[in-house]
């Protein structure tokens, strides 16, 4: 039935890109339609926002003259069926609000109000260069293209060390589904990433994807987010925040470094890219691939399951071998009075690269010259004052810097406590790493790598361009130069702390160990050189330090896996965490008390905490935590609503439910 002979107007329900659970009713006006789906402009509060039709002839149970009407309705398609699914789901799985997840799909909502014409090129033709696959890259790329034919819903996992083309294997995939008109969405984990492997698809299909981030520029967001609605996007490249734009026939999913952390979210809706891409792929019913070197564990748990297809390379494609790894026992070294940082072996192994002109990466996750300042007459520790962090010593601009909130301020020449002169630092970061190479090397051309040096894409652009050209001989660098990247002439990487990610009370802490030194230790001889890499540690021992001498990743995933079997933890059981958050610590910490006497009591469920979060005060506001374990069955997110509904909590605090959570500070 039209709209035009209806003797009332209708009523439909809007979800609002706001923090609220659920969508408000609207009149919807005269002589105009509107299906599920459609984007329309509502007065809410004393604005107009931009929200989606959620809900069609509603009966409302507000009065009519409570009732507002819609004012414009865009004419673009309407959010499909599957995104809506995927938003619901997205909102029960993490207990955000519905409204707050719809925000990420709205999220160029200026884009909407103009009634602007879409041009659509004419779709071009793929110009694909040639690929000659070798047997397994062949296999696998098989494998996918049939996936993506048929259109149905499977995960894959493409596990292959670094280098064995793994990139080449899923590109045939997006060949197969641009074929049939439909669109792919590859997710990266680093915008850093993105450059070289737009370059790289650009070279390899001649159009270039469409771009997706957090640091892309007002005008080009707006394109994009038309382009992807409209339908005329075929290939989109983005990070996490991609996965919930509109798209109009999704026929292809790729989550590359699929292992990264920096796929899970940790603030707004806290939610992993990874999962969450999967059920998109469900919903959508199309092939997804995980593609990575390091699988994690809990991906690997759904190959062992059988819910995910495992294709393997095993091999780096051509000439070019995994490079050798060797452990260099620190605990052995410390003898000698010359080292600070760089050992003999290191050392040595430096010496014979330049004497080959060939390039090194040492690598060190520190930005700056010390993790802290210490004053050696009373001991006091430069803090800083918002947040329970030590603040870091960045020599080259004379700067102490907390790396949480960026607090900042000039070195003193005194300590703050008893005014005696000079503080010593403790501890290296990358800059003291480069005054000993400069001691060590005086001759050899250094250049630092982190995200202070890389801080626009035109920096990191110069800087790899140099690494090429072979206008340097060392690199130092942090984790933005462990992955992805790819330096012919890069022959040796130096780890100088390998034990620096294994502390802590993070229960992934020996797998992202793992994840880190082998992606980094695979820059090293990816073209024809053969390559090495030495990891200074102080526990040669430790399984992972086995692992990664001896490239043996089942043995230690076998470990992994066994001791999280048996504490239960995921991928065995499930785990949340709830972060409770208040600028008053002595509050905070009566109402975190009240709360734990709520705790819902199941023999299935354990509540730990409350507890100060590590990170005790950060940015202001002080945090307590509690740590959520249930046995599989159970639904962990009910168990929650369950305890948090029960509760009444202060506007004067903040409560964060995170989902199998990634980060325990
Ligand atoms: P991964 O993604 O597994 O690290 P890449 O796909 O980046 O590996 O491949 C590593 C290098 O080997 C790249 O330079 C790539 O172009 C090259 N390569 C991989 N497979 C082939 C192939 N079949 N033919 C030609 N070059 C290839
Ligand atoms: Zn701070």
């Amino acid at each position: 039935m039209s709209a035009h002979y209806q003797l009332k107007p209708s009523i439909v329900r809007v979800l609002l890109p706001k923090p609220f659970h659920a969508p408000f009713d609207y009149f919807v006006p005269k002589e105009s339609f509107v299906e599920v789906g459609h984007y329309v402009q509502v007065p809410f509060g004393k604005s107009l926002v931009w929200g989606v039709v959620w809900e069609t002839n509603v009966l409302s149970t507000l009065p009519e003259h409570q009732i507002k009407e819609i004012r414009s309705i865009s004419s673009l398609p309407p959010l499909s069926p599957a995104a809506r699914k995927l938003l619901e789901w997205t909102a029960r799985y993490t207990l955000a609000p519905l409204g707050s997840v719809l925000k990420m799909t709205i999220s160029v909502p200026e884009t909407l109000k103009e009634s602007e014409k879409d041009f659509l090129s004419n779709a071009k033709s793929l110009d694909i260069k040639p690929s000659l696959l070798n047997h397994d890259q062949n296999f696998s790329a098989t494998a996918l293209k049939e996936a993506v034919a048929k259109k149905e819903f499977q995960p894959f996992l493409l596990e292959g060390v670094t280098g064995s083309g793994k990139t080449e294997v899923y590109f045939e995939g997006i060949k197969e589904a641009y074929g049939k008109g439909r669109q792919s969405l590859i997710l990266v984990p680093e915008i850093s990433l993105s450059a070289a492997w737009v370059d790289r698809f650009i070279d390899r299909f001649g159009i270039t994807p469409t771009i997706w981030h957090s640091d892309i520029t007002p005008a080009k967001k707006k394109k994009a987010w038309r382009s992807i609605v409209n339908g005329e996007a075929s290939v989109i490249v983005g990070a996490r925040s991609a996965l919930f734009l509109p798209y109009q026939n999704l026929g292809y999913i790729v989550v590359d470094e699929e292992h990264d952390h920096s796929y899970k979210q940790e603030t707004g809706v806290v939610y992993h890219a990874r999962d969450v891409a999967v059920m998109r792929a469900q919903l959508e019913q199309c092939p997804i691939v995980l593609s990575s070197a390091t699988p994690s564990l809990e991906t690997l748990y759904n190959v062992q399951q059988g819910k995910y297809k495992h294709l393997i390379l095993p091999e780096r494609h051509g000439v070019s071998t995994l490079p050798s790894v060797t452990l260099v026992d620190m605990k052995k070294v410390k003898g000698d009075k010359v080292i600070k940082w760089i050992s003999p072996p290191l050392k040595e192994a430096i010496q014979k690269t330049l004497d080959n002109n060939e390039q090194s990466l040492l690598f060190l996750n520190r930005r700056g010259y010390a993790p802290l300042l210490i004053c050696h007459a009373c001991g006091h520790h430069m803090e800083c004052p918002n947040c329970t962090t030590w603040l870091v010593y960045h020599k080259a601009s004379q700067m102490m810097q907390c790396h949480q909130c960026n607090y900042s301020h000039k070195l003193p020449s005194h300590c703050p406590e008893c005014n005696h002169q000079g503080l010593s630092p403790c501890g290296p970061g990358v800059e003291r790493i480069e005054e000993e190479i400069k001691t060590l090397f005086p001759n050899a051309r250094l250049l630092i790598m982190t995200s202070d040096t890389l801080s626009s894409p035109k920096k990191t652009e110069a800087s790899f361009k140099k690494i090429h050209g072979q206008e340097v001989d060392i690199i130092i660098g942090t984790q933005v130069m462990a992955k992805g990247h790819h330096f012919p002439f890069l022959t040796l990487v130096g780890v100088i702390d390998g034990d620096m990610s294994l502390g802590g009370g993070d229960l992934r802490a020996p797998e992202k160990t793992y994840q880190l030194l082998y992606q980094v230790g695979g820059r090293a001889g990816r073209q024809n050189l053969p390559g090495s890499v030495l990891i200074q540690t102080h526990t040669p021992e430790h399984p992972v330090m086995q692992a990664i001498q001896n490239y043996d990743h089942k043995r230690f995933l076998d470990l992994e896996l066994e001791s999280r079997s048996a504490l239960k933890f995921p991928p065995f059981g499930k785990l949340a965490a709830l972060i409770i958050s208040g600028k008053d610590p002595s509050f905070l910490e009566k109402y975190v008390h009240e709360m734990a006497r709520q705790i819902p009591h199941h023999e299935k469920v354990q509540v730990f905490g409350p507890a100060p979060a590590p990170l005790f005060k950060l940015h202001h506001w002080y945090r307590w935590r509690f740590l959520i374990k249930t046995e599989k069955e159970i639904g962990i997110q009910k168990v929650i609503k369950y305890w948090l509904d029960s509760l009444s909590i202060p506007s004067t605090l903040k409560i964060t439910v995170d989902i199998d959570p990634y980060s325990f500070t």
